[in-house]
């Protein structure tokens, strides 16, 4: 949306106010010179007064409504200028590591190097297409959720495990503090994403080496689940937009980092279908840490 509409719009609203403040002091002189008593002068101000308040209102309504479209229009565009990119560029690598295999007389070893280079593509492709499907799936179906006990200790653990060499590569290690036991009511696919996005975002959004920590314990209300990164953090101000579909801090255009935007939502809609809590805070001294809180069931 550009500015413009905006514009005319408060140009509107002030014509409004000026026409009206006018008219306003016409009746108000109007009704004295004709008599009437100071109660109905009295009665024709408040009237006015409530018609420039409704009037204030909506007027502030409307502006919250223009700001939200346009605030969705800019990341539906970051979406597909980044989802364009996301999807184009693992496919053309995959096409020339191929190209070069069938080509070249290469040695084993290479080959080796090669095709693991393209299976990692394809992982990237696959994740990709997967966090489209997972959001469009939550959407839109509300039996998507599969209920089930599940030892979440294990679930953590098991990704950890799984990151860790993604870890290694980024010269970063994962510690952790995983209270063993705890179960919970919930989908093992979901909230493995969980786990997943979490970290893939904390080795993602830093550069350097990074000391990642997940931490799961069980105290008498909620199960807490945190993972914290000493990166470079979340402004404050970003803190209430990075959950938002398709959001991504900064431009698309001069964006270094890969992604589009729809893990922190998928992670936040998943918490949620699950009745608990997402929370961002600022690793101290440095970093970004979110906390997840779930209920306890008393049948757990
Ligand atoms: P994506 O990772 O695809 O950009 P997300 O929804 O996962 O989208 O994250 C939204 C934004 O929040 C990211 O673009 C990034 O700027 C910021 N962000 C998320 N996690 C971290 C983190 N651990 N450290 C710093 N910034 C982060």
């Amino acid at each position: 949306m550009k500015s413009h509409p905006l514009i005319i719009f408060y140009l509107l609203v002030g014509y409004v106010f000026i026409q009206f403040s006018w008219w306003g002091y016409h009746i108000v002189d109007l009704s004295s010179q004709l008599g009437y008593s100071e109660r109905k002068v009295w009665m024709v101000i408040g009237e006015g007064v409530v018609f420039v308040i409704l009037l204030l209102l909506g007027t502030l309504k409307i502006r919250n409504t223009f700001k939200k479209e346009h605030n969705l229009n800019q990341q539906q565009q970051n979406f597909i200028l980044s989802v364009t990119h996301e999807l184009k560029s693992p496919v053309a690598s995959i096409k020339l590591y191929l190209q070069t295999i069938l080509k070249h007389d290469l040695k084993k070893e290479k080959i080796h190097e090669m095709t693991t280079g393209a299976l990692l593509d394809n992982e990237r492709l696959s994740s990709l297409i997967d966090n489209i499907l997972l959001a469009a799936n939550m959407e839109n179906n509300p039996n998507y959720v599969h209920f089930e006990i599940i030892n979440l200790s294990e679930l953590l653990k098991r990704m950890v495990a799984k990151m860790k060499n993604s870890a290694e590569k980024h010269k970063s290690h994962i510690k952790t503090a995983i209270e063993p036991g705890i179960l919970v009511l919930g989908d093992t696919l979901l909230l493995e994403s969980v786990v997943i996005n979490l970290l893939e975002n904390a080795l993602k959004h830093s550069s350097g080496s990074l000391e990642i920590a997940v931490y799961l314990k069980k105290t008498k209300q909620t199960i807490l689940l945190s993972i914290s990164d000493n990166g470079i953090g979340i402004p404050n101000n970003e803190k209430d937009r990075i959950f938002d579909k398709f959001y991504r801090i900064g431009r698309e255009e001069i964006r270094k980092t890969k992604g589009t935007g729809l893990g922190l939502y998928i992670v936040k809609s998943i918490v949620e279908k699950h009745h608990g809590k997402i929370k961002v805070k600022d690793r101290l001294p440095k970093g970004t840490l979110f906390e997840i809180s779930f209920p306890i069931s008393h049948d757990q």
